[in-house]
């Protein structure tokens, strides 16, 4: 009897001890642990990181003036001269709009005009383009008449020389740069500026649709220049298009007598500015070696204004004061 009680008893107490055990254990299910042993490990591993991080920035920071600096891209100093004409803005706005997509590059557009023209100015200053507007009107002597022949004189002569007198005259030779003769009417690829960007002395490269040829161009053997493939008095100096070579600054600045002669007899207005400058032997052949085709001397037609005129004469030709 007594035995049975007693085990009675161990097991009420048996059963209560688990039934309690197991309702604290249901109670810390979730409810937060006291975990301060396990934050202050936490702690100290994101202080380290955070040590590290910081050092490894330290080290950077002071590794960064050692790396060797990418060079400045040379300026590209594109020398444009212009006349007043029917296709000038839309010639001028198709030239824009290839230049703005070269890197690094400076238009001095030169008006062959006693005066800057309105519609240069209002032009340029919204053309997104860095520039610099110069005039020089071309002497009516020198100047192609209603009627000649294109080839008569030579064209822009005075233009490409203003140009040159502002850049010697505001352009330190340390700073870097080629110059390039780009006609307002011709078609440029954006290839050819990167081809021209690094020129030394005098780069060269083909001309598409020039001088009565598909091409003109440098005929290179063993990475030099040797003669030239043009249809027209290979003899000449340098019988290239103005189209078909760039100059570097610093030569341009060290030459300060290199200019173009505006009198030079036909088809030697390049070679009357590049004979002061360089040899045959010394161009840069660019275009793979003279094998591309990157730029053509392409030249606009001239509009008829047949109705415009009759139109006129009735009193209702297109209103004046809209632009062109
Ligand atoms: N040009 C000029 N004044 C002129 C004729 C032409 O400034 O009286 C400019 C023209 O805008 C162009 C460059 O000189 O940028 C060459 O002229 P053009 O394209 O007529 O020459 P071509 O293609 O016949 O050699
Ligand atoms: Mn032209």
């Amino acid at each position: 009897m007594r035995l049975k009680l007693k085990l009675k008893t161990v097991f009420i107490l048996y059963f209560t001890v688990s039934l309690l055990g197991l309702i604290y254990a249901l109670m810390q299910l979730g409810q937060r642990c006291d975990c301060t042993e396990h934050d202050l490990a936490k702690d100290r591993t994101i202080s380290r990181l955070r040590e590290k991080l910081h050092s490894l920035l330290e080290q950077t920071k002071k590794a960064e003036p050692t790396k060797p600096l990418k060079p400045p891209l040379p300026t590209i100093y594109v020398i444009t001269p212009t006349y007043a004409r029917l296709v000038q803005k839309a010639e001028l706005t198709r030239l824009s709009h290839t230049f703005l997509l070269v890197p690094q590059l400076h238009w001095i557009v030169v008006e062959d005009s006693p005066h800057r023209t309105g519609l240069v100015s209002e032009f340029l200053s919204h053309s997104g383009l860095a520039f610099t507007h110069l005039h020089v009107a071309t002497p009516h002597e020198r100047k192609l008449q209603e009627g000649d022949p294109s080839w008569l004189k030579p064209r822009g002569a005075e233009q490409r020389n203003e140009g040159l007198r502002w850049l010697r005259e505001n352009i330190r030779s340390q700073e870097g740069g080629v110059i390039y003769f780009a006609d307002d009417d011709n078609t440029y690829s954006l290839q050819l500026f990167e081809e021209m960007r690094w020129t030394q002395r005098v780069s060269v490269w083909p001309v598409g649709l020039v001088g009565g040829m598909r091409y003109e161009r440098p005929i290179v053997e063993q990475g030099h220049v040797v003669r030239f493939h043009t249809g027209w008095r290979p003899s000449r100096p340098f019988p290239l298009d103005m189209a078909g070579f760039a100059v570097s600054l610093r030569l341009v600045l060290a030459n300060p007598e290199a200019r173009f002669d505006g009198d030079a007899p036909m088809g030697f207005l390049e070679s009357s500015f590049l004979q002061s400058l360089v040899t045959m032997e010394e161009l840069e052949p660019k275009a793979d070696l003279c094998t591309k085709v990157l730029v053509w001397h392409t030249r606009t037609e001239k509009p008829k204004m047949k109705r415009e005129e009759a139109m006129q004469k009735q009193g209702l030709g297109s209103d004046p004061a809209v632009e062109v």
